[in-house]
């Protein structure tokens, strides 16, 4: 057996206990593996070994694997310059990292031009962080209706949230509890384009955690398939 798929098992089986112990199956929190740095060939060991939905961060890397990786749902998780979107519109089934009008619009836009709705999440950056993209806990929900009112191509379906590097990922489990209610609270607007479905947080070391305070979107990137290595061209 092979170390992607040795390594996707063992995650979907902790993934499977830390959702038991908030009463969710395991099918109630998908995984997304995260494939920035890695190979289509890489890639597709992983679908071969169960993945249904791949989570790349890069605009450039989606576009060049695209056409080398078997049918699979493709995830924009990383930051997203407007001016990238029409790359991405019509490979992507949903988009984590919107947390601008600016950003919104544009995606409104293109999505427009391709007769389709784009499904997004608006990124949450809770602890403030200054090296974190994500609009405030505060300005969310004001976004969402500025969204809402405005953009009528895009369908919001939760949050997305990226927790500030822990040691140990309880230190920063009140950031996970914070957005997991704003979640709550922002699920309640009632919009023909809003259908809260994704709380999208928890990465390789901290998605116990987070599935713990309610995530039900995993990103997980270096447990599936190693250290990534920025220095190798791909
Ligand atoms: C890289 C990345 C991940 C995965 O991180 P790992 O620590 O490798 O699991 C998750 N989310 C985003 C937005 C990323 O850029």
């Amino acid at each position: 057996m092979g170390m992607i798929r040795e390594n996707i098992d063992r995650i979907n089986a902790e993934k499977a206990k830390f959702a038991a112990t908030v009463g969710k199956t395991e099918d109630e929190v998908l995984l997304v593996a995260v494939t920035k740095t890695r190979t289509p060939e890489e890639i597709n060991e992983a679908i071969d070994a169960g993945i249904t939905d791949i989570g790349e961060n890069k605009v450039q890397e989606v576009v060049d694997k695209f056409d080398s990786v078997k049918p699979v749902r493709w995830h924009l998780i990383g930051h997203l310059q407007t001016n990238k979107v029409k790359y991405i519109i019509d490979k992507v089934c949903m988009i984590h990292s919107v947390d601008s009008m600016k950003l919104a619009k544009e995606i409104d836009k293109r999505a427009e031009q391709h007769g389709l709705t784009m499904d997004i999440l608006i990124q949450v950056n809770a602890a403030q962080e200054e090296s974190k993209f994500g609009i405030t806990t505060d300005d969310t929900k004001q976004l969402i209706l500025d969204i809402l009112e405005q953009c009528p191509n895009v369908r919001i379906r939760g949050l997305m949230h990226i927790a500030p590097a822990a040691d140990d990922p309880n230190d920063v489990r009140e950031y996970f509890t914070q957005v997991k209610e704003l979640y709550e609270e922002c699920g309640k607007i009632e919009h023909p384009h809003l259908d809260f479905k994704y709380l999208s947080m928890g990465m390789s070391h901290d998605f116990g955690v987070a599935i713990e305070e309610g995530s039900n979107l995993i990103r997980v990137g270096t447990s599936i398939f190693g250290e990534r290595d920025y220095s190798k061209k791909n």
